[in-house]
């Protein structure tokens, strides 16, 4: 329960907690989410976005807390590590309360996102250091991981819409930070967060699967196969052109894994696992370096290296050869 004074009144707001279930389905499948930045963690007060008087409050609450975006890093300190969360005395003087994003309530207090210029030296270098998200996000706590993903998602977002796409006059912030507003009375658009949709896709045929490698990799590295969806495309429309365009394996029985927020800049990753109806692997837009069928056994050979533990796609192929386990 979150409570906050506002104009001398007591609010309240129901605040809903993740629920993690840690058991398994009869077919070995894990049935909740623990992919790295996942997790509801942030109670996303949607009531509360266009309540101007709500959020004047909250920003001068002793209880809020900031999170800062340097550039499209974040700031973390301690051992073991932590996500660097301010007070609102700490908020540099030329970040407008315009430019606070309300990201909601975590921990029950409300929670904000600013982004400093990446300009200069790093600021408050007192208090940890500033870390790429990307590299970082499974050494956080996963309640941090997934505050620290929304506010490098939005920060990113307000970076890359300062004007309106239509008839290109400034945008303001509305809504807390949650949207955008077309300042041209006569377009008034509202423009919306946007994330981007991409499959991410372990291919199996047997005791095999489907791992390919961009040439920009660091060597030995493998993954499976990804792709951002395409206009028109069903999710399953589009693993099947996907592992098509990059390997030439036909697939034939998609099924849904899991998803991961992929704050790099907007996307989020959606997981699944594919039989595979044909074998023979090409190339076909040479977007990958190298294409293979692996064995289980190879995989745990230690060659391939296997996707870092942050990412979905070693989720994949974790869950994949525990399957292995759980049938034998
Ligand atoms: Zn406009």
């Amino acid at each position: 329960m979150f409570s906050l004074a506002v104009s001398g009144k007591l609010r309240r707001t129901p605040h809903p907690r993740p629920v993690c279930f840690t058991g398994t389905d009869g077919a070995g499948a894990r049935m909740e989410n623990y992919n790295v930045f996942a997790g509801a963690f942030v109670y996303r007060s949607g009531e509360r976005r266009k309540d101007r008087e709500w959020l004047a409050s909250a920003i001068r609450s002793d209880h809020s807390r900031f999170v800062p975006v340097w550039g499209n890093k974040c700031l973390v300190g301690g051992d073991p590590l932590r996500a660097v969360l301010l007070r609102k005395l700490q908020v540099p003087d030329f970040v407008d309360d315009q430019h606070l994003i309300f990201l909601g309530l975590f921990h029950d207090q409300p929670a904000f996102a600013f982004s400093l210029s990446a300009d200069g030296s790093a600021p408050f270098a007192e208090l940890g250091e500033w870390r790429d998200l990307r590299f970082l996000g499974s050494e956080l706590p996963p309640d941090e991981a997934n505050l620290a993903a929304h506010a490098r998602a939005l920060v990113l977002w307000h970076a890359s819409q300062l004007y309106c796409g239509v008839c290109g006059s400034p945008a303001q912030p509305e809504a807390g930070g949650n949207s955008r507003v077309c300042g041209n009375e006569r377009c008034g658009r509202e423009i919306f967060p946007r994330v981007d949709p991409a499959i991410i896709v372990l291919v199996a045929d047997q005791d095999r699967c489907l791992l390919g490698r961009k040439s920009s990799w660091p060597e030995g590295r493998y993954s499976t196969i990804a792709g951002f969806v395409e206009p028109g495309e069903s999710l399953e429309d589009s693993v099947r052109r996907e592992v098509y365009e990059e390997t030439n394996v036909r697939v034939g029985e998609v099924r849904y894994h899991s998803s991961q927020p992929w704050p790099f800049p907007s996307s989020l990753m959606l997981g699944f696992v594919a039989e595979a109806t044909s074998s023979d692997i090409v190339l076909n837009d040479r977007e990958l370096e190298d294409v293979q069928w692996f064995t289980r056994k190879q995989l745990r050979s230690g060659f391939p290296k296997l996707p870092f533990r942050i990412s979905i796609a070693r989720r994949l192929v974790d869950d994949w050869l525990q399957m292995d386990i759980d049938d034998g």
